[in-house]
């Protein structure tokens, strides 16, 4: 290496250049091929910078919003539900509702995409620049009531109130007892207004009394979190299972009337 190479690189280490630090010798070589001028030259150095640093930020907000695993909108076959409003999870897409703190709930049976179509707004999210979190709300609550145990409430609310978009997936696999319920309705009553959240749940609306086992309170949590917001229902058979009756592990009941004709 060069002493000149060696100087540039140290100055680029101290400025938090990193990733110019990498590129720079190959983009110099290529302008001196492309005959460019020193303008265009310093353009293409500063919008590799700024690409890499973007792509960095991305990275690392979809770390922190906690996943369970990637997903797209363009993974999601639209055909594969029996009924699903695909239109409107496109304009959902366009994150309008989130410049408008206004909530999305995904309704549907198991298996019908209601997480993947979570993540994928999600990672759409983060990528218009947007402080994204999932968990799911079993995972939510138990931290949430052993906080208030421990009297760290303020605390570990903070990232759940303060992240623009919060998923909640899952809301009605399990019954929630009282202080549970309660810690899910000081969460939502702490968004209301103030940000956006995606839920997942496989229960209807008139079930969520069941959920948390008190009609009063389910009534309170529905009444603020549908106040601006969007319902997806989705329909049909899970997608889990079509992988598995395409691998040949599960066969329809015979009861059943099978959708191919011939039941595998
Ligand atoms: P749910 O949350 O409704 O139970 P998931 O979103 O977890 O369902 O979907 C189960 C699996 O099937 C996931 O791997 C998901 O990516 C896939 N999946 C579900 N629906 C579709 C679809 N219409 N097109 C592509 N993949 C799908
Ligand atoms: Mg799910």
């Amino acid at each position: 290496m060069s002493l000149q190479s060696e100087r540039l690189e140290t100055l680029m280490q101290r400025l938090g250049l990193a990733d110019m630090a990498q590129a720079y010798a190959a983009l110099a070589e290529q302008a001196a091929q492309k005959n460019l001028s020193y303008y265009d030259f310093l353009e293409r150095v500063l919008e590799n910078e700024s690409h890499a640093r973007q792509e960095r930020n991305i990275k690392l907000r979809t770390q922190m919003a906690r996943f369970p695993h990637p997903k797209r909108l363009e993974q999601f076959d639209f055909q594969f539900p029996t009924s699903i409003d695909e239109k409107k999870i496109r304009e959902l897409a366009s994150l309008r509702f989130l410049e408008r703190h206004e909530n999305v709930c995904l309704l549907g049976p198991p298996g019908v995409g209601k997480t993947h179509l979570a993540v994928a707004l999600g990672m759409e999210a983060i990528r218009q620049g947007f402080s994204v979190y999932f968990i799911t709300v079993v995972d939510l609550l138990e931290r949430l009531v052993q906080a208030q145990a421990e009297h760290q409430m303020p605390k570990r609310m903070a990232p759940l109130r303060q992240c623009r978009l919060l998923i909640l997936d899952e809301i009605g696999y399990r019954i929630l007892e009282q202080p549970a319920t309660t810690c899910f309705f000081q969460l939502i009553s702490e968004r209301y207004e103030r940000g956006s959240m995606i839920l997942t749940s496989n229960k209807s609306y008139g079930e969520w009394g069941s959920i948390f086992q008190d009609n009063v309170i389910a009534s309170a949590i529905l009444d603020r979190l549908l106040h601006h917001s969007h319902t997806i229902n989705i329909k049909g058979e899970s997608y889990r299972l079509k992988e598995k009756r395409k691998a040949g592990v599960w066969t329809q009941p015979a009861a059943e009337p099978s959708i191919s004709g011939g039941g595998v």
